[in-house]
C-alpha cells in the first residue's frame, strides 16, 4: 500500500501558556508525513518557499518520506502564527499567511500516480481535489482534514471536493460549523450525506469519536501531566490513523478502531514539545509502549 499526503509544510509562531517559539517547522503535511512514516512510507506533496532551506528538510531524511512532490519556489514559505488559552483548549489564529501556497499548482511526480492511500491534508480545498485528480484509478481510502479557515473562505470548495471522500477527519467547532449542526451524531448524518462514509471527531484533550454508519467507536487522549502545545496533534492523529490503515490494507472495522488508536498515540507524543520536537524523536519501542498503554486504559470487565 502506498500513502500520499497534500498539506501544508510551514512555519509557525505558537505561544502557550507553558512559552513560545518564534518560527519552527510545522503544516499539516510535516506532522502528517512525521506521524505515518512509523507505519508506512509516505509521500508529499506539498510547496515551500527559498526561505527554506536544506536544514529545514533534513527532519524528513532516514524516514519513509518521499519529498519529490515537495516544490520549491520563489517566495516566501506558508507561515501561520498562533496562541492558545490558558486551559490550551482554545486556539486563536493570529496570522495565515498562503505565500507560496496561493498560486500552487501541483503536478505529482510520476512515482505517485498509484497510491492507494490518499490524505488531502488541511489547505485549500481546491488544491485537495486537483491533487486528487491526478492519482490513476481509485484510491483505495481517500482522507480529508479541513478547518474553519476553509470552510469559512471556500465552503462551495470544500463541499465539492467532500463529494470524493471516504474518510472527514475534523475537529469538534468544525464539525458544527460545516454542518449546522450541535449534537456530533446529528452532525455525522449530514456529513454522510456530503460524501464521506466515516467522520471522525478530533476532541482535544477529550480524545477522537468515530462515527461509521454501522459503529462508533470513542478512544481517549492519552492522560498526560504536561500538554505544552497542543498544535499539530490533530494532523499527528491524521497521520499514525492513515499510516496504520495503509500499513494493513483494510477497512474491517478491527482495523479502523485500531488506527484510531495510533492516531491518538502520535498525537499523544506531538503535544509533549513544541512544533514537531518529540514527534521526530519518537522510537518505534514507545509507539508499541503507549498502544499497550491504551489497551490497559480502555479495559474493562462487564
Ligand atoms: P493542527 O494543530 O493539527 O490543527 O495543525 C496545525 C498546523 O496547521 C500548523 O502547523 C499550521 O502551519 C497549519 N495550518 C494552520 N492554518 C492552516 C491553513 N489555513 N491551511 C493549512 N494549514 C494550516
Amino acid at each position: 500500500m502506498s500513502l500520499l499526503v497534500v498539506g501544508s509544510v510551514a512555519f509557525d509562531a505558537i505561544e502557550t501558556p507553558l512559552g513560545k517559539v518564534d518560527r519552527t517547522l510545522g503544516g499539516a503535511a510535516s506532522y502528517f508525513a512525521l506521524a505515518a512514516s512509523h507505519f508506512t512510507p509516505v509521500r508529499v506533496v506539498a510547496i515551500v518557499g527559498d526561505d527554506f532551506k536544506d536544514e529545514h528538510k533534513a527532519i524528513f531524511r532516514g524516514r519513509k518520506i518521499d519529498l519529490s512532490g515537495l516544490e520549491h519556489a520563489a517566495g516566501k514559505t506558508f507561515f501561520w502564527s498562533g496562541r492558545y488559552s490558558q486551559n490550551m483548549n482554545e486556539r486563536t489564529t493570529l496570522t495565515t499567511e498562503l505565500n507560496v501556497f496561493a498560486d500552487f499548482n501541483p503536478t505529482l511526480p510520476e512515482p505517485y500516480l498509484n497510491s492507494s492511500h490518499v490524505f488531502l491534508g488541511n489547505i485549500a480545498p481546491k488544491l485537495q481535489r486537483s491533487v486528487l485528480k491526478q492519482v490513476r484509478g481509485k484510491p483505495k481510502v481517500v482522507g480529508l482534514d479541513t478547518m474553519n479557515y476553509w470552510i469559512d473562505g471556500a465552503n462551495s470548495d470544500l463541499r465539492e471536493t467532500l463529494k470524493h471522500v471516504q474518510i472527514l477527519t475534523i475537529n469538534d467547532d468544525e464539525t458544527r460549523q460545516l454542518t449546522g449542526e450541535h449534537n456530533l451524531l446529528h452532525a455525522a448524518k449530514q456529513v454522510f450525506k456530503m460524501g464521506p462514509k466515516i467522520l471522525i471527531v478530533k476532541r482535544g484533550e477529550y480524545g477522537a469519536l468515530m462515527v461509521h454508519p454501522n459503529f462508533i467507536f470513542s478512544v481517549p487522549a492519552f492522560p498526560l501531566e504536561e500538554v505544552k502545545d497542543p498544535t499539530g496533534a490533530g494532523d499527528s492523529f491524521a497521520g499514525g490513523f492513515m499510516g496504520y490503515l495503509a500499513s494493513e490494507g483494510s477497512l474491517s472495522e478491527h482495523a479502523l478502531r485500531r488506527a484510531m488508536v495510533y492516531g491518538s498515540v502520535m498525537g499523544s507524543f506531538t503535544v509533549e514539545s513544541f512544533g514537531v520536537e518529540r514527534l521526530a524523536k519518537v522510537k518505534r519501542a514507545e509507539i508499541r509502549a503507549r498502544a499497550r498503554r491504551f489497551s490497559k486504559l480502555t479495559a474493562f470487565k462487564l
